[in-house]
């Protein structure tokens, strides 16, 4: 069939199956070709790769990403779209449409363990926890090119000291390095989102960047920096509830990591995070 990234076939498809838009799964279904193959090639996808595409929708991304890959495994939540799909991906026999819940999924099972490139383009109420889930579940991605609101592309890229960097950041970056490949404006949608987005490419670290020996207490000392922006990382650390750590130890760590009383957590790098950590546990 003719592709669905031409805007008439897809409002053609969705007039056919009476197809109703639902806002709490996060549908804005892509209606740009140019758009679709600059996801395809930032993913550098190849008939070697196994591909894991998350919400599928009617099937536009996965069109392409068919007749680029050996095998594509499409995760899609909702109930009513599996039978559009197979009108949609009836030319092609290398893909598996799984109607279920991405954050439910046993991703290593269903992939067999092979290493996998993920892409997406991603319902935005649920980015952060199926990009976390992703990488702290250890699955064997080798890279992850997603469509994201551009706020949280610029989020996951940002360097210390940045308005933008974060507790977000701090985590993507200990897994993978990101690059944002393009910013998309909301016309390339249907229907189109309130807000711009991007496609940023996450490429996956077989080892993180910094050692750390206590991965639980770097994040924990991240988060409580920075649910408390405004306070100085001294009194962010002594107040944090998840924290049990002296305001002596603090200090401590602070004059071993040659840093100011008064610094901030927005300011520190990675790799003084898993510093500070290790001297703290
Ligand atoms: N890939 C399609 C495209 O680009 O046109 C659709 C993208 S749309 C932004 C997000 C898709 O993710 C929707 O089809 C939605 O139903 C699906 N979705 C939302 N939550 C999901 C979840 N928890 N697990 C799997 N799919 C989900």
């Amino acid at each position: 069939m003719e592709k669905l990234s031409n805007p008439q076939v897809t409002i053609d498809i969705i007039k056919k199956y009476n197809f109703a838009f639902q806002k709490r799964f996060g549908q804005n279904f892509l209606i740009d070709g140019h758009v679709v193959e600059k996801i395809i090639s930032s993913a550098d996808i190849t008939r070697d790769d196994t591909v894991l595409e998350i919400g599928p929708g009617i099937g536009t991304m996965t069109q392409y990403l068919a007749e680029a890959a050996g095998q594509v495994y499409a995760v899609e939540i909702d109930k009513n779209l599996p039978i559009i799909l197979e009108e949609t991906l009836a030319d092609y026999n290398n893909v598996t449409v799984i109607n279920d819940d991405i954050l439910k999924v046993d991703i290593e099972k269903l992939t067999e363990g092979k290493p996998i490139k993920v892409v997406a383009n991603l319902p935005y109420y649920i980015t952060t926890p199926i990009i976390m889930g992703l990488f702290e579940k250890h699955i064997p991605a080798t890279s992850i090119t997603v469509m994201v609101q551009k706020e949280v592309a610029q989020r996951m890229q940002a360097a210390p000291g940045s308005k933008d960097y974060g507790a977000l950041s701090l985590a993507v970056q200990y897994y993978a390095a990101p690059y944002i490949v393009a910013n998309v404006p909301p016309n390339c949608f249907m229907p189109r989102p309130n807000v711009g987005s991007a496609v940023i490419r996450l490429t996956c670290y077989d080892k993180p960047p910094v050692e750390v020996e206590n991965e639980t207490l770097m994040f924990k000392l991240i988060r409580a920096a920075f649910n408390q922006r405004r306070k100085t990382l001294q009194n962010a650390l002594n107040n944090s509830s998840e924290l049990n750590v002296t305001k002596e130890q603090v200090v401590n760590a602070l004059r071993a990591l040659e840093l100011s009383e008064t610094v901030r957590g927005e300011t520190l790098s990675l790799e003084q995070f898993a510093h500070l950590s290790d001297l703290l546990g």
